[in-house]
């Protein structure tokens, strides 16, 4: 869809500054919105959501400063993290995890934000436990059957997390939550007050929570007055995904 006309607005953008200009945005966007609700922008972590996108577009984001990655499919990761490795970065795992690639996943990953059962957070824990590690983990809680189809009900979620800090070889370190897709960010910040109540209701049994992943590209600052401490955006910082 490139004009044809030369000085065309479209047309002289490298992608490279592209990419650089549009994360600076979502960094000044995270700043703005933290300080509408007086909270330090440097308790919120940008996870650059990587998906689809390419090894040498995530070496560009490398290169702009952006040091936390997040993947959905565990294939697609290894590759990539054999690729540009983990020196200075960070890989989260975002998707919904198969319990037979949790061996691979506590390897490659520095957070694993969407754990919804006590069978997969079982094997987690006796996979890190073979590998040597201590897996910092997430508990996705569905709040709405319309959202992501994964995820445990929040009725269910103190009990996961009782479990889960029983496991020795898993750190629990909060929760996340994909609300349903909505272009409007007020529809979907009933689902972020919902995340935060329910660690409100969870930290006083005695088990922190100090993490929540919530926000995309098109609600993650609704997310932040709300409380997040994770972001998680594609799409604002490497453009529409075309798979
Ligand atoms: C793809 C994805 C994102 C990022 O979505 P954008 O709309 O590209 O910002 C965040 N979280 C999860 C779990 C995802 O699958």
């Amino acid at each position: 869809m490139a004009s044809p006309l030369p000085g065309g607005d479209r047309l002289a953008e490298d992608p490279v500054d592209a990419l650089e200009k549009n994360l600076n945005q979502v960094r000044e966007r995270i700043e703005r919105a933290a300080a509408r609700v007086g909270r330090d922008p440097r308790e919120i972590k940008l996870v650059a959501v990587t998906k689809t996108v390419a090894i040498e577009r995530i070496q560009e984001a490398v290169a702009a400063g952006a040091m936390i990655f997040g993947e959905n499919y565990v294939q697609e990761a290894k590759h990539k993290i054999e690729e540009i490795g983990h020196a200075g970065i960070q890989w989260h795992f975002i998707g919904h995890l198969q319990t037979n690639k949790a061996k691979y996943a506590v390897r490659l990953f520095d957070l694993i934000h969407a754990v919804d059962s006590s069978a997969l957070a079982r094997e987690l824990d006796r996979r890190a436990a073979t590998a040597g590690r201590i897996v910092d983990c997430l508990i996705e809680v569905n709040l709405s059957p319309e959202g992501s189809k994964f995820g445990i009900s929040k009725e269910e979620a103190p009990t996961l997390a009782r479990e889960m800090t029983e496991l020795k070889n898993i750190s629990l370190k909060g929760l996340m939550t994909m609300p349903p897709y909505a272009d409007d960010p007020e529809e979907a910040r009933p689902y972020f007050i919902a995340l935060r109540r329910l660690k409100e209701e969870i930290e006083p049994t005695g088990i922190p929570l100090p993490e929540l992943s919530m926000g995309m590209s098109q609600d993650f600052e609704a997310a932040i007055e709300e409380g997040a401490t994770i972001v998680r955006v594609g799409r604002a910082i490497f453009g529409e995904r075309s798979g």
